[in-house]
């Protein structure tokens, strides 16, 4: 049995029941084969790979709060720290009732790889609960917020860990945590990003996700002497990164016709209106279905009682941007029947494994989430060094800086995938660049 074969079956056998772990793992190590069969005798020695599977450390705890009717909940928070080979741990912190220890780890495991790939000197890391913030009152959720700091302020700090946000938890949360943080710890410094401008956040930070996809959507489809002005995207999510992704693609000259949430989808003709969007979702926290009283032109299609979704929409450029495995195999075939032509992951591990398969023998141009998303990181990384040196900096210098990660991102993918013989494997590219540096980092540090 090949050293990749053996280590994925140790991974299933001592990690049963996290089927999301497994598959992360199984797409890096699949792809990163030629560089391992290179190395096998080094990287068996040092046992790089089981190294590389096994996170540096796990922790999971209670968090105790109150509801706004007296009554005691009782909730899970973790946070995995995976790898710090090449920096601090960094990571967001995902609020959502689907969260268990499989998916905090292929978070945290796709995350070392996404910050390598940045440039940048961050290691990687994941955590979050099981909370839901959906429904709560704003005194809820700062009374779950502050037990969960209370605890996670025990493992984390600004040269050791630094958490962000994710699925359900944005500015408003990341404000509570901040401020239970400095009120344990008595110290103001840059423990978290996403923090509110006010109080050492980045401009840009916000819009860096979705912006950076696009931006190296651009970059990747020029590459392929392809211009996105004038193409039709599918955008799925109403959140933070598909918002943002909307508003830059259609400054790129793209029009974008859906996005949903998890009980609908909308189809717009004219384009999502982008304004409308942000007050549903950023000021009003609604649902979808509100999205009408906008744009009486739009289509709301409910999930649940219609079986369909945005990919089945005809478009040049399908762009995920909700959570993991929500593009599986007949979706791929829906949107390729319809001639897309490329496939850009603005979430985490969207596409399932067969999906991603799929587009590429069909010849799509598919961007990993790793490296398509990787905005988003890599601008928390430059609000830590904004908050070492006391400075803020502009919005065009922080989104100038972005867009230069983003473009090399693009060029590091391609030109890894063409060393290792698969010329236009983004998947193959991004997992062998993100690995060799973290691989470099670790053979230099030892065992440890
Ligand atoms: P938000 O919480 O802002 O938005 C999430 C969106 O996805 C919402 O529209 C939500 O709908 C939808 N969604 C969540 N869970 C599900 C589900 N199980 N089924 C269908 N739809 C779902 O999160 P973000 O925009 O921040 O994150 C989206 C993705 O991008 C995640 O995979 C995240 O890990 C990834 N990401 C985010 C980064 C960031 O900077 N924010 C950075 C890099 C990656 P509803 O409101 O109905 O739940």
């Amino acid at each position: 049995m090949s050293y990749v074969d053996e280590v994925l079956a140790k991974v299933i056998e001592k990690n049963p029941a996290e089927p999301e772990f497994h598959q992360a793992v199984k797409e890096v190590l699949d792809s990163i084969r030629p560089v391992v069969d290179a190395n096998e005798e080094l990287y068996r020695k040092n046992a790089i790979l089981e190294r590389l599977v096994e996170p540096d450390r796990q922790f999971k705890f209670r968090v105790a709060w109150v509801d706004d009717k007296g009554q005691a909940q009782v909730n899970t928070g973790y946070r995995v720290q995976f790898n710090n080979s090449i920096g601090p741990y960094k990571g967001g912190l995902r609020l959502h009732p689907s969260v268990y220890a499989g998916i905090i780890k292929f978070l945290g495991f796709e995350q070392v790889f996404k910050n390598s790939l940045t440039g940048l000197p961050i290691g990687g890391g994941k955590g979050g609960s099981d909370f839901d913030p959906k429904g709560k009152s704003d005194r809820e959720v700062m009374a779950f917020c502050q037990a969960f700091m209370t605890e996670l302020a025990k493992y984390i700090g600004a040269d050791i860990d630094v958490p962000a946000g994710d699925i359900g938890t944005g500015a408003r949360e990341i404000g509570f945590m901040y401020g239970q943080y400095k009120r344990i710890k008595n110290l103001y410094e840059g423990v978290l990003t996403g923090k509110g401008l006010s109080y050492g956040g980045s401009l840009a930070r916000t819009e860096a996700t979705g912006y950076g996809l696009l931006y190296l959507t651009e970059e990747l489809l020029k590459m392929n002497n392809i211009d996105i002005a004038g193409k039709t995207c599918a955008v799925s999510g109403s959140g933070n990164v598909a918002i943002y992704a909307t508003e830059k693609a259609h400054q790129l000259g793209a029009k974008v016709v859906t996005c949903s949430d998890s009980t609908g989808w909308v189809y717009d003709p004219d384009g999502i209106d982008v304004a409308a969007l942000k007050e549903i979702k950023e000021v009003k926290r609604a649902r979808l279905t509100e999205y009408k009283k906008y744009r009486p032109n739009a289509e709301y299609h409910d999930k649940a009682t219609e079986g369909t979704n945005q990919w089945s929409v005809k478009v040049d450029i399908a762009l995920p941007c909700a959570t993991q495995n929500e593009l599986n195999l007949e979706d791929a075939k829906a949107l390729v029947a319809n001639g897309v032509i490329a496939v850009c992951e603005g979430a985490n591990m969207p596409t399932t494994l067969e999906a991603t398969e799929y587009l590429q023998e069909k010849g799509v141009i598919f961007a990993p989430g790793k490296a398509a998303n990787a905005g988003g990181v890599a601008t928390s990384a430059l609000e830590m060094s904004q908050n070492s040196e006391r400075l803020s900096w502009t919005f065009e210098e922080v989104d100038s800086k972005l867009k230069g990660i983003m473009v090399n991102i693009a060029h590091n993918i391609s030109d890894a995938a063409e060393k290792y013989g698969m010329p236009g494997n983004y998947v193959a590219g991004a997992n062998i660049a993100g690995f060799e540096k973290v691989v470099d980092a670790m053979l230099a540090q030892g065992i440890c």
